[in-house]
């Protein structure tokens, strides 16, 4: 069977990995959720007791640093140094040192030939923030999802009010770290986040999920 790569970008809480995880059930694909593994390298710069920016201790930590990921029952987990870090990215904490960490060249290149040898060799769903750009720049579907900064601020906010991760912050502290990190994103030097010009634009906005992967299943000749 041919191998198919689906690329998937756009900022943070715009629906991605949502709509990723149902095209790799409904096309039985693998899914590939690249913002984890530079959470976990934003994970080690913090365990570590680095600052995430500080490219003089990040870049001699990469060496030494083996990311890789396996799945369990469908799910993706990220092994960083031999542990499974899966419970311990997700934090708002660790959100912004994936963030920072990202910007160094250095760092993205390690992360990139990994995220590449995955794709080579089997059809995958793969989200991000340049699988489209930079990635993958020949896959032959690319989506670009995105919606309203305070569209995406009030899904964090209800997620984590839901999960009871919220910690005392409110909606506009949620605004805000979100549009810190789209700032970082969109305007690093080295493979920002922006849409290829030939992904489809989808603006989840005033859209529900269904419709939103939908759209994204019509276009799929798979
Ligand atoms: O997608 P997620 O929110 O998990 O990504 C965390 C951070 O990792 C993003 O804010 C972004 O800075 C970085 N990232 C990236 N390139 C990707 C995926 C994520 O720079 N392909």
């Amino acid at each position: 069977m041919a191998i198919i790569n689906i690329a998937i970008d756009g900022p943070a809480g715009a629906g991605k990995s949502t709509i990723a995880k149902r095209i790799s059930k409904e096309r039985s694909i693998v899914y590939v959720d690249t913002g984890a593994m530079y959470r976990a390298l934003g994970l080690k710069a913090v365990r570590s007791g680095f600052d995430p920016g500080d490219a003089a201790r990040v870049v001699p930590m990469l060496p030494d640093t083996d990311v890789t990921i396996e799945y369990r029952d469908g799910a993706q987990h990220i092994i960083l140094d031999g542990e499974d870090v899966n419970g311990f990215i997700r934090t708002e904490e660790i959100s912004q040192a994936a963030s920072v960490i990202s910007t160094i060249p250095e760092v993205r290149v390690k992360l990139v030939e990994l995220q590449r040898a995955l794709a080579k060799n089997q059809s995958i769903v793969m989200d991000g923030r340049d699988i489209g750009t930079y990635v993958l720049p020949d896959a032959p579907y690319k989506f670009y999802i995105t919606a309203s900064p305070e569209v995406r601020a009030r899904r964090r906010y209800l997620e984590y009010e839901e999960k009871g991760t919220l910690d005392g912050r409110s909606f506009e502290q949620i605004l805000e770290e979100i549009r810190e990190r789209d700032y970082r994103d969109s305007n690093r030097e080295f493979a920002p986040l922006r849409p290829a010009e030939d992904a489809v634009y989808i603006d989840t906005s005033e859209m529900d999920i269904d419709t939103a992967v939908n759209i994204v299943l019509e276009r799929l000749k798979v």
